[in-house]
């Protein structure tokens, strides 16, 4: 299973990688990105689009 982990205190809420999820993994709450969902496939489609690296996906 991937993990999405978003570091808050660099999110700059720009809603990009809530777009770019096919899976509708990131939401955006309070000009924050926040992981709401658990069934992420591991695309990196949110961590390729962050500009400032806020995400993280791993494999357990
Ligand atoms: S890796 Fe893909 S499925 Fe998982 S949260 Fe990021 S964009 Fe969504
Ligand atoms: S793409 Fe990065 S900076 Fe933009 S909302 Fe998502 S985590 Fe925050």
């Amino acid at each position: 299973m991937f993990v999405v982990t978003v570091d808050e205190s660099t999110c700059i809420g720009c809603g990009e990688c809530a777009k770019a999820c096919p899976a509708q993994i990131l939401e955006m709450q309070e000009n924050l990105a926040k992981v709401v969902g658990d069934d992420c496939m591991g695309c990196q489609s949110c961590t390729l689009v962050c500009p400032v690296e806020a995400i993280k996906v791993e494999e357990y």
